[in-house]
């Protein structure tokens, strides 16, 4: 193929687009996953600290703070309601930390700078400390706590409900790498399915699509022979407007030729594109076999006698049998035209037709040229000759015996060619005569 076939820069262009559009999809999963995992751990955060706003408002929290009427001393009790990782700061109206000694040495050292700012009051946000050695990251809310609280530690101050987030973010991130490299092995996964897909998708499609542009182009080019001809037969004949049909008989017959020659090629031509295109009725009907073959053997006598060659006719074919008479004698008129045709003068054709059992065998000989054993397989194709200038003489085109095979398909038959010998060759077909014969 061509570095600049269109169907490579098709295919190319396939492949970018799809690259492209599994890197948005995977993306775009990606980033769904991900948002819906973080949202789901922030909300549990959240929870946590909406519950804890609610047991602090509602008196179910510690810490407390119990007067020893004995001793006359107050007693911080820590909280043990919230979650391990969470805290609770408790601002007083100007926004001292009244809990320190709940809050223990090193948390205290590390939350001691943060501010009140009652704006954020009933507001979760984030919040991130940062000392000497480490940061830490929290999600906070903010409680004024009404006079009425039971608690005296709370009552009319502020509650800062604090929470580590660090083991969330961690989480978080290690989810997001995993995340990462999971699409892009499943972005390459994707890729070379899809490629591989495509590509074998993309090759019956290719191949009928090159069926079909060798066919009109080996059509188009088959049909400017013999117009040639014709044109060039008139233009001449134009020359002469005074002679007589008999002056110019040959030049008339030559143009006849042609003629023929473009009715038989548009005929095999249609009934090769009815066959592509699946419209070819196959008629089944039970035909005499032995009248049905010596009818349409009948007039190849004389062709090669005129010819000064020799037709042998065998036809063994008791009974009948069911098949489409049309295309059968189609088939027939094909190998024995081909024999004809290629056999030299003095020349001889055989034709053999027997029914074994429920079988039809058909052979045709000759002591022509021969087909070579690498042109044996490729004959059968559309156009395909096995010898180009020879060709050119006889006046094929190439798509009799493609036909022949089309044929035999129908009739779910065999069709092949051997050597005849000393030179020469040899059709046969065999087609079964009752059963398995699709009808379209
Ligand atoms: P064509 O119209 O060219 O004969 P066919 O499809 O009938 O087309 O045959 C394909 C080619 O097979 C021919 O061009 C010829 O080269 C070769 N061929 C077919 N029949 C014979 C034969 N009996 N002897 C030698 N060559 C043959």
């Amino acid at each position: 193929m061509a570095k600049n076939d269109p169907q490579q820069k098709q295919q190319r262009t396939f492949f970018v687009k799809e690259l492209i559009a599994f890197a948005v999809l995977f993306i775009l999963l990606g980033f769904t996953v991900f948002g819906i995992f973080q949202h789901s751990v922030m909300q549990n955060v959240d929870i946590g600290l909406e519950n804890q706003r609610s047991q602090i408002l509602t008196n179910q929290s510690q810490p407390s703070i119990r007067i020893d009427p004995n001793k006359g001393t107050a007693k911080i009790t820590p909280s043990v309601g919230g979650p391990f990782r969470s805290s609770t700061i408790i601002f007083d109206k100007d926004g001292t930390i009244i809990n320190k000694p709940m809050l223990g040495d090193h948390f205290y050292s590390l939350i001691k700078s943060i501010k009140l700012d009652k704006t954020q009051t009933d507001k979760i946000y984030d919040m991130t400390i940062s000392s000497k050695n480490f940061t830490s990251h929290f999600r906070t809310l903010l409680v004024k706590v009404p006079e009425s609280n039971e608690n005296a530690l709370y009552a009319g101050n502020y509650a800062m409900i604090v929470e580590n987030i660090d083991a969330d973010l961690l989480a978080l991130k290690s989810f997001q790498k995993a995340i990462f490299i999971t699409i892009i092995i499943f972005w390459i996964l994707a890729i070379s399915i899809a490629y591989y897909l495509s590509k074998s998708s993309m090759k019956p499609i290719l191949k009928s699509w090159r069926r079909q542009r060798d066919f009109s182009a080996n059509a188009a080019h088959e049909l400017r022979t013999p117009l040639t001809i014709i044109r060039n037969q008139l233009e001449f004949l134009l020359t002469k407007p005074n002679d007589k049909v008999v002056d110019q008989a040959e030049k008339i017959s030559t143009s006849l030729n042609s003629v023929n020659q473009l009715q038989t090629l548009t005929d095999r031509l249609l009934t090769l594109s009815r066959s592509d295109a699946d419209v070819v009725q196959v008629n089944l009907q039970s035909q005499k076999l032995d009248t049905f073959f010596t009818e349409v053997i009948r007039p190849y006598k004389d062709v090669a006698a005129s010819q000064n060659k020799n037709l042998t006719v065998n036809i063994d074919t008791p009974g009948s049998g069911a098949f489409d008479g049309g295309l059968i004698r189609q088939l027939l008129v094909i190998l024995i035209d081909n024999g004809i045709k290629y056999t030299p003068t003095e020349g001889e054709i055989g034709i053999d037709i027997q029914r074994i059992k429920d079988n039809l065998k058909i052979k045709v000989s000759d002591n022509g040229p021969g087909i070579p054993d690498t042109d044996k397989k490729r004959i059968f194709e559309r156009f395909y000759r096995t010898d180009k200038s020879r060709n050119s003489k006889t006046g094929g085109n190439g798509l009799g015996l493609a036909i022949a095979s089309f044929i035999v398909d129908q009739h779910h038959g065999k069709i092949s060619v051997r050597d005849n010998q000393p030179n020469g060759a040899i059709f046969e077909v065999s087609i079964p005569l009752k059963s398995h014969v699709k009808v379209i």
